[in-house]
């Protein structure tokens, strides 16, 4: 066996040998010869160790491919991606929606206008055109948000986890906040309702039992050091079965009948109800705020469809109180934010016709038939570009919202399946995310799965060039 693997090794191509080939010298004139020999060396060493650590199988099957034009287009790729801007635009052919990795929501065309022409210019983000004075930031969205959602005042931060933190720290620090043990909220990892209400001081009180909470047992815990009580919506998760939570306007009536104020975490945060569309029922930012709750907070960019941001609405004698905190100053948002946000909130204007000019809304609300006459283009497309290497098929699936939204919700979609004896589905992914733009997909059961909700019509001939490349490499 080891006589294999040091035959084997012996076969690992030199350096020089790379670098004479057309391709080697191609790649010279593009990066130059240092890069290059970096490049090449660093990838015969993982290949060296791939042998050193291969299984006699292994060996004998000769897996690791050794050929001069197969590494030379390995180390094409990797200097390819290096290159590369970091961020930059990807084909989300995942299906779900408010995917936070691929950055959440897209922005509408009124976003993008209105970011485009702050860039460009300066902007009345701190002055007042009538006094010629300093004026205020927060002033940009406040008068939008209060017209939308009833609230008597607000203010916006870098994001929801911001706001939350914000809230506590102004208005439980070194006190008790109550809070139902159902609602211990974990978002991806790394934001934690207890984590986040140590970090402001405040004194987590749970109540009530996982499944089930009373409002005795709120009203139990209430005493001389409870600044508040917490609602925090359990947006990525349910509890289901035997269970019970207090309603928000229970919690409303005890509370203020102690003269405590209480604050919801909506997560999400609709401005709209998505029922006439097939979605679930989940509370809106308007019916909290009409069921009395003293502050609100949710994200920009999930459910509303607009960039990253934590927006705070509630009552002014609050709100007052978190604009002077010094921590806002921290907290707060840029004119891009700002400028993205305003336009987003200005569609809710007119609600008729919204959901078209959203685009998280959008893809969020396509009908099936849609889908489905976008499935088949696609479909069509990629028998036309692929062999009979690869199995393309057309079935019915299911979406995700995303961002912790609508946890439990499937939405019906249709996604195009495609596998290969051929190729292992795990280098087609791997080779999609390399592409240019890199293409992200869902696998699921030896097949690549593509979802036409999240896919846009103009990436279809980008999803069909980008076969031709993996197809052409090999
Ligand atoms: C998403 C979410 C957050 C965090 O919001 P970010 O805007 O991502 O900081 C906090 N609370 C709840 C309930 C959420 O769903």
């Amino acid at each position: 066996m080891e006589d294999k693997r040091r035959s084997y090794l012996r076969e690992i191509p030199a350096v020089n040998d790379l670098l004479a080939e057309d391709l080697g010298q191609e790649l010279i004139a593009e990066y130059g010869h240092q890069l290059l020999v970096e490049e090449i060396r660093s990838l015969l060493g993982r290949l060296r160790k791939k042998i050193l650590d291969a299984s006699l199988a292994e060996l004998e099957a000769k897996l690791i491919d050794l050929r001069k034009s197969k590494i030379l287009k390995e180390v094409r790729e990797e200097l390819r991606v290096q290159k590369s801007s970091k961020l930059m635009p990807v084909i989300n052919a995942t299906g779900v929606v408010i995917h936070t990795n691929l950055g959440r929501s897209l922005l509408s065309q009124s976003a993008q206008v209105a970011l485009e022409q702050v860039s460009k210019n300066y902007s009345t983000l701190e002055v007042d055109r009538v006094s010629g004075e300093r004026g205020s930031r927060y002033e940009v969205v406040e008068g939008i948000l209060k017209e939308l959602t009833g609230a008597e005042a607000a203010l916006v931060v870098n994001n929801n986890a911001a706001a939350v933190l914000l809230i506590l720290s102004t208005l439980a620090k070194d006190k008790e906040v109550i809070i139902s043990r159902g609602q211990l909220v974990e978002i991806g990892g790394s934001f934690r309702i207890p984590a986040v209400m140590e970090q402001s001081g405040a004194e987590l009180k749970e109540v009530g039992c996982t499944n089930k909470v009373h409002l005795t047992d709120y009203q139990e815990a209430i005493r001389e050091e409870t600044a508040l009580i917490l609602k925090v919506h359990t947006s990525n998760y349910k509890v289901v079965g035997f269970t019970k939570e207090a309603s928000l306007k229970e919690l409303v009536n005890l509370a203020h009948h102690y003269d405590l104020p209480v604050i919801e975490d909506l997560g999400s945060g609709s401005l709209v109800d998505l029922r006439p569309w097939g979605l679930s029922y989940e509370p809106t930012v308007q019916e909290s705020i009409a069921a009395g709750v003293d502050i609100l907070s949710f994200s920009g960019d999930k459910l509303l469809g607009g960039p990253q941001a934590g927006i705070i609405v509630g009552k002014k004698k609050y709100i007052d109180q978190m604009k002077e905190h010094q921590l806002n100053r921290a907290l707060r948002v840029d004119k891009f934010t700002l400028a993205a946000l305003e336009a987003t909130l200005a569609e809710y204007r007119n609600l008729a016709g919204v959901q078209q000019r959203i685009p998280t809304l959008k893809m969020l609300t396509i009908s099936l038939e849609e889908l489905k006459a976008k499935a088949e283009d696609l479909l069509l497309l990629l028998r036309n570009q692929l062999s009979s290497d690869f199995k393309v098929e057309l079935r019915r699936g299911n979406s995700q919202v995303g961002g912790g939204a609508y946890p439990t919700e499937r939405l019906e979609t249709y996604v195009i399946d495609l596998s290969s004896e051929k190729y292992s589905v795990q280098d087609l992914a791997q080779s999609l995310r390399l592409n240019n733009p890199p293409i992200f997909t869902r696998i699921y059961q030896d097949a690549l799965i593509f979802d036409l909700r999240t896919i846009q019509e103009e990436d279809f001939e980008q999803i069909a060039k980008a076969f031709e490349e993996i197809l052409r490499e090999e």
